[in-house]
């Protein structure tokens, strides 16, 4: 979502006369996107604000001027803090108020130096309908918010705290948006939210009639042109039948989910306050894998909640023996200010934390590893997005979400093309052009993918 909103950031700054920096030597502006959800990620505001004051004193000694914004999580939650710490920083903007950053220039150009501004309200007005229309195309690959902010306060989580409460951009909204991306060159489109399935949004701007995200997905899969949508992130809570459904029904809809299920233990899961058993996560893949026989799963993992027990943690690795999952993202609980679990006094040590996250993801690393190796000899539509760091090599994502470094000319760059896979790595695949087929061989996003249900073996 930061990269969404950075991309926002700088359609709006663009009717100014800004433009995106090669780097941040003598730029005019640096505005740093940032994240809390983890206190690393916090952290590393601080000493990046450090770096990128040594910018700004060498443009001052060069006679010039440099603002230094500081906007996203990080920012609505430490504000004055780094306003404080950090006196190089002219503006402090919060991820509801970036449709503003052209009035808090103008503040901050006219404001003493070390005098910052900052705006981190949660305005009444929705930043959605005060956003010009995107500025620069996005590539093949783009991302689309659709809905923002949570309302299921997990005992772990600052999101509620950071985005604010849960918003759904009306379906107007989001297919003109969309229609848009297309027509600028995307076939890969990404719908996003923290919380992208319990998106409800209005059908109309008169009507009470409301959309959730099956009905969404199957509206813009009509859109001529867009050959591939995914979502993400998704609740298990918020999985209804009609997504399910729309899983089996969407051809557009890649088969991969990344559906967030944090333990494996009730315990911890109630004291996360998820609202969900292990056994109610099992139950759910299994209707998706019936509606779609061959989707990957992704899912994230804490572990050391506090109060966490062996007993508990053993409980997560039975789920993901179970489960098998095609790749995920784990993390050390980081207690965050002013959520409930980081008053707990039952906090788990950092080794036990440690030694537990390295036994996952030694378990979850394997299963990556033998989901990729599972693709070798398959032929799979691939949609090359960038290219790769040899020459003559392009890389692009699976309809599994893999990376795939193929062999193929330049101007196939932004196509979907088949291609035979030759080699699976452990975080991703390798292989060439399918057979003669190859430069003309653009097919509708959907290739041929591992079969059935991916499961490790044994199980
Ligand atoms: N809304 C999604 C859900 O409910 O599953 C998750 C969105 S959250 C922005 C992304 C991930 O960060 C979470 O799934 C969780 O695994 C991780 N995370 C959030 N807070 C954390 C914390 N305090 N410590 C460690 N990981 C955390
Ligand atoms: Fe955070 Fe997701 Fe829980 Fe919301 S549902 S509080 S975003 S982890």
């Amino acid at each position: 979502m930061n990269v969404y909103d950075s991309a926002r950031m700088a359609d709006v700054l663009a009717p100014l006369g800004y433009e995106p920096a090669g780097s941040p030597e003598g730029a005019d502006m640096i505005v740093l996107n940032t994240c809390h959800i983890r206190e690393k990620a916090a952290e590393k505001v601080f000493s990046e604000l450090g770096r990128l004051k040594q910018f700004k004193i060498a443009k001052e000694a060069d006679g010039g001027r440099m603002l230094i914004a500081v906007a996203g999580c990080v920012a609505q939650a430490e504000g004055r803090e780094i306003l404080r710490r950090a006196p190089q920083v002219d503006v402090v903007l919060g991820p509801q108020t970036y449709h503003r950053l052209p009035e808090m220039i103008a503040k901050a150009m006219r404001a003493a130096p070390g005098a910052g501004v900052l705006d981190t309200d949660f305005p009444p007005e929705s930043k959605f309908d005060h956003l010009p229309e995107e500025a620069a195309s996005q590539g093949p690959a783009a991302f689309l918010s659709v809905q923002e902010g949570c309302d299921k306060f997990c005992t772990f989580c600052v999101v509620p705290y950071t985005r604010g409460a849960e918003f759904s951009r009306p379906v107007g909204q989001v297919v003109a948006e969309a229609e848009r991306l297309v027509a600028d060159g995307a076939l890969e489109i990404t719908l996003l939210g923290q919380n992208v399935n319990a998106y409800h949004g209005q059908a109309s701007v008169e009507g009470a009639e409301i959309w959730g995200l099956g009905r969404l997905i199957r509206r813009l899969a009509g859109i001529d042109g867009l050959k591939r949508l995914r979502y993400t992130t998704s609740h298990p809570r918020d999985m209804d039948d009609d997504l399910i459904e729309t899983h089996g029904a969407v051809k557009e809809l890649m088969p991969y989910l990344h559906l967030p299920v944090q333990s494996g233990s009730d315990r911890v899961l109630e004291a996360m306050n998820r609202r969900h058993t292990a056994d109610d996560y099992r139950r759910i893949v299994e209707r998706l894998r019936r509606a779609r026989p061959d989707l990957a799963l992704s899912s994230d993992f804490i572990v050391g909640f506090p109060g966490e027990t062996d007993r508990d943690f053993a409980e997560t690795l039975r789920l993901v023996t179970e489960t098998g999952f095609a790749q995920a993202y784990s993390f050390k609980y980081s207690p965050r200010p002013g959520t409930p679990a980081a008053m707990a006094e039952c906090q788990v040590p950092e080794a036990v934390k440690a030694g537990r996250l390295a036994m996952l993801q030694t378990l979850l690393n394997e299963q990556q590893a033998a989901f990729n190796q599972m693709s070798v000899g398959k032929t799979m539509s691939v949609l090359l997005e960038r290219p790769g760091r040899r020459s003559g090599q392009l890389v692009g994502r699976s309809p599994h979400m893999q990376a795939v470094h193929v062999s193929a000319p330049e101007h196939l760059l932004g196509r979907v093309v088949d291609v035979e896979i030759e080699a699976g790595h452990p975080n991703s695949l390798a292989g060439c052009l399918a057979g003669d087929r190859a430069a003309g061989a653009i097919d509708p996003g959907v290739g041929a993918a591992p079969d059935g249900p991916f499961r490790q073996a044994g199980l």
